[in-house]
């Protein structure tokens, strides 16, 4: 119920209305019985330090950002944490004393799935698709996990030059892990040389959006390509709509083992949700959530 002492938390973003944060942390508010509600807020580039002013003014507890603020928002705080700095995007703020702290939850989320599996990542190699924002993550967890090789695909050498330019020149990455963490700057690669890194590879990540509805037929892909899938090669699709992808069918059966995006979505959202509140998230609850916005 919202009353006199309930307390904001929101997202902000342009467009914004397709969120699926809102239906996800408003569960968990739910299920939690704590007196905070979630709202969306569409903020145009040039309205972004008003909210932030406006937010302060009216004690907002803390938000998610999304496109196409998450690097816009950087001079804005006041505390940056080295991982947001490392990927170069915040995806979740909070108030302080000083300000505003901003920090980033998609490694977490990233993370969370491959966790389940006995499975460390030293002399391992990790082949990822595509080289956006959701890469940068990747590469990032990838990293915290050890994962000796980490390769990087994509269509523009230009673009893959800029990415991998920029892990170099990242000293060192504060690691909430409790692993060793070794910078690794990823090796860079087009896609026509994919079949040989393919049947090596321990773990496949596709951040590309090949494959998301509506075009549900599509895959980043080709069938004969994951035919040089080795067996139990973990194959993650960052995709969350449909479940499972086509790549994700085509690897499984091909005996890899399937991951899809929505526990990343989830588990990213719950990571911010334990900061805004000090407790535990109900993981369970807020997938229930979205999969049923999902499926509607
Ligand atoms: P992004 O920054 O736009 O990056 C997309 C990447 O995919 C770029 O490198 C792009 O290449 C490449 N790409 C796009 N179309 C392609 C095609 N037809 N063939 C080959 N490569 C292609 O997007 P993002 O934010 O990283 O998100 C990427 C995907 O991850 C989306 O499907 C998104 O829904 C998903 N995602 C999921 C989660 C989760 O929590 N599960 C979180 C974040 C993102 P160019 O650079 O050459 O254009």
């Amino acid at each position: 119920m919202i009353q006199g002492t309930t307390k904001l938390l929101g997202v902000i973003g342009d467009p914004i209305q397709h969120s699926l944060s809102p239906v996800m942390h408003n569960a968990a508010i739910a299920h939690l019985a704590v007196d905070y509600v979630y709202l969306p807020f569409p903020v145009k580039g040039e309205a972004l330090l008003a909210t932030l002013d406006g937010f302060r003014a009216i004690g907002l507890v803390g938000f998610n950002v999304t496109i196409p603020h998450k690097q816009a928002i950087f001079p804005l705080l006041t505390e940056i944490s080295p991982l947001a700095q490392a990927l170069g995007a915040v995806n979740t703020v909070w108030q302080t004393d000083q300000g505003w702290a901003g920090t980033n939850t998609d490694v977490a989320g990233f993370l969370a799935p491959l966790r389940k599996f006995d499975w460390t990542g030293p002399g391992k190699s990790a082949v990822i698709l595509g080289n956006g924002g959701a890469s940068r993550a990747v590469v990032a967890g990838c990293a915290m996990l050890g994962i000796s090789q980490i390769h990087v695909v994509g269509r523009s050498w230009e673009k893959l030059t800029i990415f991998q330019r920029s892990w170099q020149q990242l000293k060192k990455l504060e690691n909430p892990e409790p692993v060793s963490f070794n910078p690794v700057i990823p090796q860079i690669h087009l896609w026509e040389a994919l079949p040989p890194l393919i049947e090596q590879t321990d773990l496949l990540v596709n951040t590309t959006p090949v494959g998301m509805s509506p075009e549900v037929g599509r895959s980043p892909l080709e069938p004969a390509l994951i035919r040089h899938l080795a067996p139990k090669t973990i194959v993650y699709d960052l995709i969350y709509t449909p479940r499972p992808t086509r790549l994700l069918q085509m690897a499984q059966a091909q005996g890899a083992i399937p991951i899809d995006g929505l526990e990343m979505l989830v588990q990213q959202g719950a990571a911010a949700l334990e900061l805004w509140l000090g407790q535990s998230a109900p993981i369970e609850i807020m997938a229930q959530a979205l999969l049923q916005k999902l499926e509607r």
